[in-house]
């Protein structure tokens, strides 16, 4: 047996096989051959074994993921089934008198160089993408290796992976894939929080997963605590099965709280709202009993797509949202591109600091374009619920203006082509930089409210990048530098009239609640898995017992830990 630890990611605990999500090495040298036909043969074969695993997996992807996921693979195969592609390959082994692996190399280098240099044609860039992609796998058929295929996974395992980039993770079946462990991320990576979403236990960041296990071991993982082990003894299976029953346990004791308001013992009110990257989540919000959603991270739609979602399709998509919701509030955030999340087909320069670079309304601003066709759709949605519009990574009052300010153009033409938008619509932003956590006070007076984004602000506020497992020592979500910060938030949308949500990753933390109820937080959105843990939580609390400990947490000596044992101690003497 051994005991790997790691960042506990997403709740639960789960037992199956490991399968290893790691690429082989596919590396070669050139060498040159006497016999071109024998070389042919080979490339054929490889050609011929590439297709039959494409046929495979799409058919698999179909069945698990939807036909519209399937059709990338179709892309693949017309690849290899193109003449103009194989021709030049032969026609280099012929020729040049090279190994097919070194002809296979040339020719696609000269193929994905020529797509890559259309910049403003998306469409040939993503087949730039594809070609990459076909052309590891003929090589790997070549040099006898296997690729690793996630959409192949028909019995359940456990996925283990140097990363697992948010793509990776959205082609995950959560039918199989029983959890998943990584070397590196941390708790508010993007990956991280999809394995909230999919409702299974993760655990990020062990540093060393990959080296330590093989594929076909077998594999715990307790997404509660952290700890990952490999070949358990029955001592271990057995203690594991109990935590996971008093996990389920507890899980069925918060379910009577489905259909309840979030109030605490003095009767105060809150709303606890569920955060969604898809109208696909929208089943995990209503099991779970959540009163709003407070973040809809429409990125995902960009990169679920192959190309710029257009007008109707992402109506449609904010239109499901609102529907499903009946009536209850929708916060739906712009488009967040940069940082962890790319799009295949709108490539952004290479950056020292992605997550301080080109980004989310920086990009929206850039490219209007991009943005007015997502806030028409938005505000034609309107008319379908109770929408909210913010704008993420506001760090001046001026580009909220900005943003704001092309809204209300997209809206009068609307209006002046005869089509409605809700009158019930706020505009507000979301507080992710320390710069408008300080100024908050100002940026009330513009906004219709705030939601306070903890994954980015703690990260920008410590200097810790929240994807970098060496420095999460220093993602402290109760160190009072970021405590005052986000009490400065609502006091000021309080003085102004306005209100605060809070949708980073600390609005569903256990030692976060009690403080953020005692500021008055108005809104707290998490993961649709916390949902029923934190109304329960909310339960035990009497608002007028806040006061003090909001005030003592805020004013200790920067310390993370003394704040999370000063409300834990609290907690238990209630
Ligand atoms: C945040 O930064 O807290 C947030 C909710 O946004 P994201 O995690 O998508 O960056
Ligand atoms: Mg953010």
């Amino acid at each position: 047996m051994t005991k790997l630890r790691g960042i506990a990611a997403s709740d639960g605990i789960a037992t199956a096989k490991a399968y290893m999500l790691v690429q082989p090495d596919l590396s070669f040298s050139k060498s040159t051959i006497s016999d071109s036909e024998k070389e042919i043969n080979r490339l054929h074969n490889a050609l011929q074994a590439s297709t039959s695993d494409l046929e495979t997996i799409r058919k698999i992807a179909a069945e698990s993921l939807g036909e519209e996921e399937a059709q990338v693979f179709d892309a693949h195969m017309m690849i290899l089934a193109d003449p103009e592609f194989t021709g030049a390959i032969e026609g280099k082994i012929n020729d040049d008198k090279v190994n097919a692996e070194q002809a296979l190399k040339e020719v696609a280098d000269l193929f994905v160089a020529t797509f890559e240099a259309m910049t403003d044609n998306a469409y040939m860039q993503e087949r730039a993408a594809d070609i990459k992609d076909v052309t590891k796998r003929v090589l790997s058929h070549l040099l006898g290796v296997t690729l690793p295929n996630p959409a192949l996974i028909d019995e359940e395992v456990i996925v283990i992976a140097h990363d697992l980039t948010p793509s990776d993770t959205a082609q995950l079946n959560g039918k199989f894939v029983k959890a998943f462990v990584t070397d590196i991320g941390g708790r508010t990576s993007h990956s991280a929080i999809m394995a909230r979403s999919l409702e299974i236990p993760a655990i990020v960041g062990t540093e060393n997963i990959t080296t330590s296990v093989k594929a076909g071991e077998q594999v715990i993982v307790d997404g509660i605590n952290g700890d990952v082990i490999i070949n358990p003894t029955d001592a271990d299976i057995a203690e594991y099965d109990k935590k996971a029953q008093a996990f389920a346990e507890q899980k069925a004791e918060w379910e009577k709280l489905k259909n309840e308001k979030s109030v605490t013992k003095d009767g105060k009110t809150f709303t606890v709202a569920a955060n969604i990257g898809t109208p696909k989540d929208l089943d995990g919000v209503i099991d779970n009993g959540a009163e709003a959603i407070g973040l809809y991270r429409t990125e995902f739609l960009y990169m679920d797509s192959s190309e710029l979602p257009s007008e109707d399709d992402q109506f449609e998509a904010y239109k499901t949202v609102l529907e499903g919701m009946a009536g209850k509030p929708v916060v739906v955030r712009t488009m967040d591109i940069g940082g962890d999340k790319k799009l295949p087909y709108l490539p952004l320069p290479e950056e020292m600091n992605p997550f301080l670079g080109y980004r989310a309304v920086r990009i929206s601003l850039d490219r209007d374009d991009i943005f007015r066709t997502q806030l028409r759709a938005l505000l034609r949605a309107s008319n379908y619920g109770k929408l909210r519009i913010m704008f993420p990574m506001i760090a001046t009052v001026a580009e909220f203006r900005q943003a704001k300010g092309i809204l209300e153009e997209e809206k009068a033409k609307l209006l002046a082509d005869g089509q409605t938008v809700s009158d019930d619509l706020q505009v507000g932003m979301m507080v992710e930089i320390p710069a408008s956590a300080v100024l908050a006070d100002q940026f009330a007076k513009e906004v219709d409210f705030f939601s306070i984004g903890t994954n980015d602000l703690i990260q920008y506020t410590m200097a810790a990048d929240r994807m970098n497992e060496r420095v999460s020592y220093l993602y402290q979500p109760y160190n009072p530098a970021i405590l005052r910060l986000i009490k400065n938030v609502i006091d000021a949308s309080h003085k102004e009239g306005k209100w605060t949500g809070m949708c980073g990753e600390a609005a569903g933390d256990s030692v976060m609640a009690p403080l953020l109820v005692g500021m008055g937080l108005d809104e707290f959105s998490m993961s649709a898995t916390s949902v029923l843990r934190v109304r329960s939580l909310m339960k035990r609390l009497d608002t007028t017992q806040l006061t003090d400990l909001v005030e003592t947490a805020i004013n200790v000596n920067t310390s993370n830990e003394e704040n999370q044992k000063l409300v834990e101690d609290f907690m238990q003497n209630l």
